[in-house]
């Protein structure tokens, strides 16, 4: 992508573009995205990977991807194998190779002791309560340690035993010396390193301690480089110890942090914490379920990475947070689907039409563009034949005033088809119905009858050759607008009981007995449908999963 692509301008650009201009900022500008590798990446990463690629990208920059993986117990390679992927899957490049904050644990280690030297932090062994009740409150002061005037060559010896080993978890941590009475809490001695006897997955049983976030990122992003480290408002606090870390020790560049709103979406979790629950306890089938608003989920659904790329830019970056509407992710799916879905016909709740008036022995093939408006997607063929399939709801015995479809001596089209009128209804024992007999007019292919109007038109499949299919109606996961509002993390007591509705037994088109699964289908008058390839696989016959409806219904009591 060119620096001329780009559309929206956000303040961050703007800001790069003044320090440009100043001349404060000169040479490259480079970013980093630094998702820690304890979960599946979500909608809110999205945001800040386009936002972060998209910066670089802009100025001709670098963005680097970069592992913050400071936690071993929470992480794990499936996880880092998962944001790969959906980093490269959404367009993005990130500079030379991934990077981990674990490749600077030497370096982290080492500027460690450099502020124990500079009798800049000290080994403290308060108890994690003991150190709550001496850091005070947002009105009340904290209070100095007692081991905070430890001697540093006692802090330095107490430090390298807590790296050989000598301690037990919790025992003792390592502190910055900054200010008990600062009114940032943050710098009331914050905790640099602590005690975690947990093997890592990048650097095994080396360390038994581990750096702390706010000691560990601004010291990853000065040795890569970085020149605008981008993060959301719960930082903004952080930023004081983000830069006292950076002008207490040797590192080799400055850089600045710059912080910008979390995105938060109705109907949505977007906490990875959350959302791991909703895997553990089951409540979905596992972090790519196509409810769920990770990445890979999304894209299970059909989700295009151009349809996340436009929502973001259309969501915008800024200081102010709020809650987005779902439905704007939607509407960026349905109109990037719209543009390049293919079309097809699907029958999901079959019910059997014969026409009476059509040799049983004969068929004929009907060609019907694949995209109305783009002749370039070419066409598909399919077979009209004296038995076909129409979805039940397109039936009613008695037809309300303004009805569409098709009742008893009501004509309707089939599309790209013949134009047929309902003559019997055949019933089963029980008395539901099971068969229409419909005649056909043999002079309406492609023109209107003469002397009589049909309802409307829809769709249908032919009863030789379609295939069938099964299909998942999903809908959204939650029913609340905001689920995780209350504070007893009471979300899954919201989960919507039809966020998964499967119809099976469902008729497509024969074109669609191997479907592509590069896009999903605009299956005419339903939907948005990607092929699961997974169930297909495991099914032997074609399952879809539905990405979006045609319209915004939610609410609304469509479908
Ligand atoms: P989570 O609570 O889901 O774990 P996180 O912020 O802890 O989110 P990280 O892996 O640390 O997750 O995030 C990597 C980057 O993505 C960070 O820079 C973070 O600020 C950004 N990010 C995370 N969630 C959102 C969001 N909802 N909107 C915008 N950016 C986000
Ligand atoms: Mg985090």
């Amino acid at each position: 992508m060119s620096a001329e692509s780009k559309k929206a301008h956000n303040f961050i650009q703007s800001l790069i573009e003044d320090a440009i201009a100043k001349g404060e900022h000169t040479g490259k500008v480079v970013t980093r995205f630094p998702p820690e590798p304890n979960g599946y990446l979500h909608i809110g990463h999205a945001k800040s990977i386009c936002l972060n690629f998209g910066i670089a990208d802009t100025f001709d920059g670098e963005c680097n991807l970069r592992f913050d993986d400071t936690n071993p117990e929470k992480e794990s390679q499936e996880y880092i194998d998962s944001i790969k992927k959906d980093v490269e899957w959404l367009g993005y490049e990130w500079a030379g190779d991934i990077r981990f904050a674990s490749d600077y644990f030497d370096v982290l280690y080492n500027f460690a002791e450099e502020l124990i030297e500079k009798d800049k932090a000290y080994v403290c062994a308060l108890t994690a309560d003991e150190m709550a009740a001496y850091r005070g409150s947002l009105k009340e002061p904290g209070r100095n340690s007692p081991h905070r005037d430890r001697p540093v060559e006692e802090s330095l010896q107490l430090f390298r035993d807590m790296r050989a080993g000598k301690y037990q978890n919790g025992e003792l941590v390592l502190r910055a010396k900054i200010d008990m009475a600062s009114p940032n809490i943050n710098l009331r001695d914050p905790i640099l390193y602590r005690i975690r006897y947990a093997d890592h997955h990048q650097t095994g049983d080396k360390w038994c301690i581990y750096p702390m976030y706010d000691f560990t990122h601004p010291i990853s992003d000065a040795m890569e480089g970085i020149t605008h480290s981008l993060c959301t408002l719960e930082f903004e606090d952080h930023r004081p110890l983000y830069d006292w870390v950076l002008e207490n020790v040797s590192v080799p560049c400055q850089p600045r942090q710059i912080e910008f709103a979390r995105l938060n979406l109705n109907y949505t979790i977007t906490s990875k914490r959350k959302l791991k629950r909703l895997v553990d306890e089951g409540h979905v089938d596992g972090w790519n379920d196509p409810r769920m608003p990770t990445i890979s989920g999304m894209r299970h659904r059909g989700y295009t990475p151009e349809s996340i790329r436009t929502f973001c830019d259309m969501v915008g970056v800024n200081k102010a947070g709020g809650t987005v509407d779902v439905g704007m992710l939607e509407y960026a799916i349905r109109e990037d689907l719209n543009v390049r879905a293919p079309r097809a016909m699907c029958v999901m709740r079959p019910l059997k039409v014969t026409l009476t008036n059509y040799p049983a022995d004969k068929s004929e093939t009907l060609v019907l563009p694949v995209h109305p408006q783009n002749p370039e997607m070419g066409e598909r063929e399919v077979t009209w034949s004296q038995t076909l399939y129409i979805d039940r709801e397109d039936f009613v015995e008695e037809a309300p005033r303004k009805w569409k479809r098709l009742a008893p001596d009501q004509a309707v089209r089939l599309r790209g088809g013949y134009v047929m009128t309902c003559r019997e209804i055949i019933r089963d024992e029980r008395g539901d119905i099971v068969e229409l007999k419909c005649e056909y007019d043999p002079n309406t292919l492609g023109v209107n009858p003469e002397g009589y109007k049909p309802n409307g038109v829809i769709h249908w499949v032919s009863a030789t050759d379609s295939v069938e299919a099964d299909i998942n109606l999903y809908d959204r996961l939650f029913n609340h607008e905001s689920p995780d509002s209350d504070k007893e993390g009471n979300f899954v007591d919201h989960l919507n009981p039809e966020s998964l509705v499967v119809l099976k037994g469902a008729r497509v088109e024969k074109g669609l007995a191997e479907p592509r699964t590069d896009i999903p289908y605009q299956f005419e008058r339903e939907g948005y449908f990607f092929c699961d390839q997974a169930l297909t696989a495991s099914s032997g016959h074609p399952v879809f999963n539905r990405t979006v409806t045609l319209r915004d219904s939610w609410g609304k009591g469509g479908k």
